[in-house]
Formats: structure tokens, C-alpha cells, sequence
């Protein structure tokens, strides 16, 4: 054994009696990225009702006739922040004019029109005061809502909609609404809203058989940070938290969700359907580029099987 090799011996040896003995003391105090395996212990709560991916938590009770085709009530009513894209303020009634600033709107009208569903609008929760009035759309979608977007009225007809089979889209701040009420952060699939980092460009993963979209496609948004996060449900899509350039920390010191950072996910609750995206914050995602083309092709899909047009949460 030359002199070199014996030094190099020498090194390893005590290399190994590093690892028997434990780490120097300095070293313990040094923590991991908060990063590195994402936030831990976020709750599971149990809203009492039959909920997952399991098809007989599904009431079919015939409250929706394919015949009369597929009709969906987009509502974007802010009690709170309001997102640029969602644009003014809404009049009251139904199907409201609407102008070129109403970007979330006119765009998910647009979407219907391409794929064959009724989109009608408003930001007036009277509209919702009712189960019959919900039972006339075989999907209501929350689209940045936010806050107490729902009186004690509307509360009541969304759960009785969604225990009699409704379909349910909630969209991006659809989880920065209702904090207060645990059945509607169930019907999310026990998430919330906790914080984001900077919006910024992102890998989103497709998982399992989510159709008509890449393994891995391009996306820019704020890539929201939960507590709860989803439990239960089925993950269609997840963003790769590595690629986000300038971290996933969030504003509140959430650490992100490591390898399983879920941006889309389904489930049966309560006798109703539910499809949720914590996407959508971007002025672009109605636009025609990669980015906003593959942000239609994973909202319409959700839509269609909130709604029983499609396979749900398959
Ligand atoms: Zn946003």
C-alpha cells in the first residue's frame, strides 16, 4: 500500500467512525430544506359523509337527463380578493353582459361551445338559493370564488345539489372560499388554500389515466400550497416541485408538498361528484399557447366528468 492509497485509507476510517459514533455535534443543528420532503401532518378530518373514489358513495337518484344535454352554471362571485382575470364585477342576474376583461368567463363559455355544454354565469348568489334551481346544471363550477361567496341559502342548495348527484368543479381560489364551513372543505377533497409562493413557470405531471394530455407539460401559475391537502381522492395531476425555479415556500412559511405536490384531484362526496384545480391564476389560460391549450384540455375533461358526460375519476 503506497502512501497515497494508506492516507486515503486513513480518510475513510474515519469517515466510518463519523457515521458509528453520529454526526459532530455542529451538523445536528443543520436542518434539511424545508423543500426537500414537503409539509407533513396536515390533517385528515372526517366530514361524516361517504366520500373517495369509490362509486357507491355516488347517488344516482335521476336527477339529470342526458336527453336534455349539458348544461353548467359558472359561478365566479368574490366576497374577498378578487382575481385580475374574473374582471369586474359581474351585474346581477343571470348571464349578465359580460365584456373582454371577464376573461374567466368568456373563456369558459368559449370552452363550451367547443365541447358541446351549456355555460351559464353569474356572480348573484340568489341564483343559488335553491336545490331545484342547482338540479337544472349537471355541474356547477366555482371559478376563483372567494371568501363567504354563499349565504345561508345557497349553502344549504349546494349540499342538497350535491347529495343528489351534482357535479361540483372548483377551481384555483375556489379554495381561498368558505374556510369556515368543514363540509365544503371536504367537498374540495379535505383541502384549503394556505399560501403560495411566486408565481412562476412549472412542470405539471399527468398521473395515471388522465386523457389527452401530456406525462409532463409546461405551466406557469402560483402553485398553491394547502392545509388540509387532499386525502382520499384520485390525483390527476401533480407539479414537479424541483423544476419550479424559484422555490414552492410560500408566503406563510408553507414548505410545499415534496414529490406530491397535487394541483388536480376527483372524488365521489356525498352523493355528488367533485373535480378540483388549484390552477387557473393566470391572465393567459383562456389564450391559444401550449401552456393555456393543455390548462382547457384538463379543465374540460373535469368538467365533462363532473358532469357524467365522461367517465369520473378514472
Ligand atoms: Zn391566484
Amino acid at each position: 500500500m503506497d502512501l497515497r492509497r494508506l492516507s486515503l485509507f486513513a480518510v475513510l476510517a474515519a469517515a466510518l467512525a463519523v457515521l458509528a459514533t453520529g454526526l459532530p455535534g455542529a451538523a445536528r443543528t443543520v436542518q434539511a430544506p424545508p423543500s426537500a420532503g414537503g409539509a407533513k401532518e396536515l390533517g385528515d378530518p372526517d366530514y361524516g359523509v361517504c366520500r373517495g373514489t369509490d362509486a357507491r358513495c355516488y347517488h344516482d337518484w335521476g336527477n339529470f337527463d342526458p336527453a336534455k344535454g349539458y348544461r353548467v352554471l359558472l359561478y365566479t362571485r368574490t366576497a374577498g380578493p378578487r382575481h385580475a382575470n374574473l374582471g369586474p364585477a359581474l351585474g346581477a342576474g343571470l348571464n349578465p353582459t359580460l365584456t373582454a376583461a371577464n376573461v374567466v368567463q368568456n373563456g369558459v363559455v368559449a370552452l363550451g361551445e367547443k365541447n358541446g355544454f351549456t355555460v351559464d354565469w353569474t356572480e348573484d348568489v340568489t341564483r343559488l338559493a335553491t336545490p331545484s334551481a342547482l338540479f337544472k346544471y349537471n355541474a356547477v363550477i366555482f371559478f376563483s370564488t372567494s371568501r363567504d361567496t354563499l349565504d345561508g341559502a345557497a349553502q344549504t342548495a349546494l349540499r342538497q345539489y350535491v347529495r343528489g348527484g351534482g357535479g361540483f368543479v372548483g377551481v384555483h381560489n375556489a379554495f381561498g372560499t368558505e374556510y369556515n364551513w368543514p363540509w365544503y372543505e371536504g367537498l374540495l377533497g379535505n383541502a384549503n388554500f394556505y399560501d403560495h409562493g411566486p408565481a412562476q413557470p412549472g412542470v405539471v405531471q399527468t398521473v395515471g389515466r388522465s386523457t389527452g394530455l401530456p406525462a409532463r407539460w409546461n405551466f406557469t401559475d402560483e402553485w398553491y400550497n394547502l392545509v388540509p391537502a387532499p386525502t382520499k381522492v384520485r390525483v390527476l395531476a401533480t407539479v414537479d416541485e424541483p423544476t419550479l425555479k424559484q422555490g414552492v415556500r410560500g408566503s406563510q412559511g408553507h414548505p410545499g408538498h415534496g414529490r406530491n405536490h397535487p394541483v388536480a384531484w376527483c372524488q365521489y362526496y356525498d352523493g355528488g361528484r367533485a373535480w378540483l384545480t388549484t390552477l387557473g391564476h393566470g391572465a393567459d389560460i383562456f389564450g391559444t399557447g401550449a401552456e393555456a391549450q393543455n390548462f382547457q384540455t384538463l379543465l374540460s375533461g373535469g368538467i365533462e366528468s363532473a358532469m357524467g358526460e365522461k367517465p369520473f375519476c378514472q
